[in-house]
């Protein structure tokens, strides 16, 4: 029996562990599987971007795309639809529904009867994984239960947001939320909202603030001040030079090279720079895998905010909805760099450096929002269980604060750089290695790889070598 512990209660636990259980009927490494989920303190199954319910929160990928196994990607719109929502596939739903998709499915999985595959779900945190002589994993748990595991399964998520620097211990303590999913309470309704950072994230926190106090005057910031692009209307047609265009991204591994080819087909009659990013995104990881480290940082410096604000569109309902608030007067989005957040009693300072002037602005908020992107910084990080990895010497993080080192199917490399044969990471933290991994299409090939492969790379325990 092999024992797998899947680490993370988000949609890429879910993932993983829907298709370790949609495998149960042909499992036949060493006479079956014994899962453990440690799902941490939140409802296993959703995560942070499908807990919402708030129903202005869309889904960013089309409801045909975002079928929870890679060989089913319709699956999603067909739970709609018996749900009796009148969807088509070119909608954007929102992410609470997508919610209870992913409970739906893995309550259908575990109802249905496997003789070869085990779950046991545990609501508490991994804080501790260390290799032991015989090749297997010990954990241990936040409440101080030790487990064995011979394969683990890294899905985390996004580690904790750190606040930003030049935020004064007197502003994290009254109306600042380093995390923007979850509000520390207010003493009354804010009158002025700042929302820093203008990415998809946040939108939305702009658009429950917008919701929840119709009174608040709303201003994101953010360095360029670039809302997210948009998606078209409806689907678009695949870009029909996709080959030609990949052929020639390949040509050469070098960024300028790349962009070039890239804003070639982007400005040819008839191309969608939409469709002509879409078709390069499958082939991101293997991209990115090709650039050296002096390469991967100039990206991170001088093009990562123009890829972000295509890459992550926002669905164009939410536009209409953001376009009325600045429309009336109530939201205005400023192009700034936050030097440093004081006061609180009783409003917060902003000190801001506007893009393209000397002047720097102070702006007052009786609530700030930090929403400036999914944390990957894994060698400062205070999340105990990456911490004790890394301290311990069990994996080394991404030398651009990108995840934990790793090799392209997921296994984490050891300092020396050899990779772990029972240990994986999916999500976030493989931002180091394949750059484009968090979105569902990513996650959930991931998975299935990691379903197939992970057994087979741990073996049968009583095959395997005793280190
Ligand atoms: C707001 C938002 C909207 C998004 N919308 C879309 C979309 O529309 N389409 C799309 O394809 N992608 C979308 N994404 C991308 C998203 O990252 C993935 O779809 C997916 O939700 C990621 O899930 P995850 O499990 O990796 O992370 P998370 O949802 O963060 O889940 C990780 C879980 O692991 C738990 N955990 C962490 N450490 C431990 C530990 N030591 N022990 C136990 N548990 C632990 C955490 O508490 C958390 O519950 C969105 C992301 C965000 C943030």
């Amino acid at each position: 029996m092999q024992r797998i512990a899947i680490i993370g209660g988000g949609a890429a636990g879910s993932a993983v562990v829907a298709q370790f259980l949609r495998n149960a009927a042909d499992y036949d490494h060493s006479r079956g599987c014994a899962l453990t989920w440690i799902v941490g303190d939140r409802a296993p199954g959703r995560g942070v971007a499908y807990e919402t319910p708030d129903e202005q929160h869309l889904l960013n990928v089309r409801a045909a795309n975002m079928g929870l196994f890679a060989d089913r990607p319709g699956d999603f719109l067909d739970y709609a639809a018996a749900r009796g929502i009148a969807a088509s596939g070119g909608q954007f739903l929102p992410r609470s529904i997508y919610g209870d998709y992913l409970e739906a499915t893995l309550a259908q999985l575990l109802n249905a009867t496997r003789r070869r595959v085990t779950l046991g779900a545990r609501s508490t945190e991994a804080v501790a994984l260390r290799p032991l002589a015989d090749g297997s994993f010990g954990l241990r748990t936040r409440d101080g239960d030790e487990l064995r595991a011979d394969g683990v399964v890294l899905a985390l998520g996004a580690l904790p947001p750190a606040s930003l620097p030049g935020v004064s211990p007197s502003a994290l303590a009254s109306g600042y939320a380093s995390d923007p999913w979850r509000w520390p309470p207010l003493p009354r309704a804010p009158q002025h909202v700042l929302v820093i950072g203008t990415g998809l994230t946040g939108v939305d926190a702009l658009l429950s603030a917008a919701a929840r106090w119709p009174q608040a005057r709303l201003t994101a910031v953010s360095r360029r001040g670039r809302l997210p692009a948009l998606h078209s209307e409806g689907p678009l047609a695949p870009y029909a030079e996709q080959a030609a265009l990949l052929a020639r991204l390949s040509e050469k591994n070098d960024l300028r090279h790349w962009l070039r080819a890239i804003r070639a087909a982007a400005a040819a009659p008839g191309a969608d720079w939409r469709a002509v990013l879409d078709a390069v995104r499958a082939q991101t990881p293997r991209l990115w895998q090709a650039l050296d480290t002096g390469q991967r940082a100039r990206f991170l410096r001088h093009l990562r905010p123009a890829w972000e604000v295509v890459r992550h569109r926002m669905p164009p309902q939410t536009a209409v909805r953001l376009r009325a608030l600045q429309e009336n007067g109530r939201l205005r989005v400023l192009a700034a760099r936050v030097r440093g957040i004081d006061g609180g009693d009783p409003l917060l300072l902003a000190r801001l450096q506007p893009r393209g002037s000397t002047h720097p602005l102070t702006l007052g908020a009786d609530f700030v929002i930090q929403a400036t992107g999914l944390e990957s910084a894994a060698a400062s990080t205070p999340h105990a269980l990456v911490r004790q990895l890394v301290d311990d010497g069990v994996v080394r993080p991404d030398p651009l604060g990108l995840g934990l080192a790793a090799r392209p199917d997921g296994r984490l490399l050891r300092p020396d750089g050899s990779p772990w044969p029972g240990l994986y990471a999916l999500g976030t933290l493989l931002r180091g290695s394949a750059w484009e991994c968090t979105g569902m299409p990513e996650i959930r090939s991931a998975a299935r790889d990691i379903a197939r492969e992970l057994p087979l790379a741990i073996g049968p325990p009583t095959r395997r070598a005793v280190a």
